[in-house]
C-alpha cells in the first residue's frame, strides 16, 4: 500500500514511492545522516522546495517525540505506579528518545516532506513524458 506512511517508513519521494530521500540508507551512519538527494532520481521532484524548508520538520520531531514518551508512559503505567517513579519514567523515555533520535530525524523530515506533497502513481510516467517533450525541444 504506497502512500505518506510507505513513504515515511521506506525513506522514498512522497511524488512517486519509489526514489530515495537520503543517499545512505542507514540513519545510524551518523556522519551523512542528513544528506540528501538534491531531486528524485524517478519523478524529479525537488526535495528542497525553498530555502530553510526543513525547519518546520521540528513541529514533526516534537510531535512524534510527544507521541513516544506517552505511549512508553500508558505502557509502563499498569506496572510501575507513575508518581513514585518519575525518575524511571524520564529515563526511559529519554533513553529510548536518545537512541531513535538519527531515526527521528529521518521521519520528521520525511513527514515534513509527506505534508506539502501527495502520492501520485503516475508521477513517473508525467517526468518521463516531459524530459522527452523537453529533448525534443532543444
Ligand atoms: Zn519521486
Amino acid at each position: 500500500m504506497k502512500g505518506k506512511l510507505y513513504s515515511v517508513f521506506t525513506g522514498t519521494c512522497p511524488k512517486c514511492n519509489e526514489g530515495r530521500v537520503f543517499i545512505y540508507r542507514n540513519p545510524y551512519n551518523l556522519k551523512h545522516i542528513g544528506k540528501m538527494n538534491r531531486r528524485c532520481d524517478k519523478c524529479g521532484q525537488d526535495f528542497l522546495p525553498e530555502p530553510g524548508f526543513y525547519f518546520g520538520a521540528g513541529y514533526v520531531s516534537y510531535a512524534l517525540g510527544v507521541a513516544i514518551a506517552v505511549t512508553i508512559s500508558v505502557a509502563m503505567s499498569p506496572w510501575i505506579p507513575f508518581f513514585k517513579n518519575f525518575e524511571l519514567y524520564a529515563t526511559v523515555i529519554i533513553g529510548t528518545i536518545l537512541i531513535l533520535t538519527p531515526a527521528l530525524f529521518r521521519a520528521s523530515r520525511l513527514g515534513w516532506l509527506n505534508f506539502f506533497f501527495k502520492y501520485d502513481p503516475h508521477a513517473i510516467e508525467k517526468h518521463q513524458e516531459s524530459l522527452k517533450e523537453h529533448q525534443q525541444n532543444i
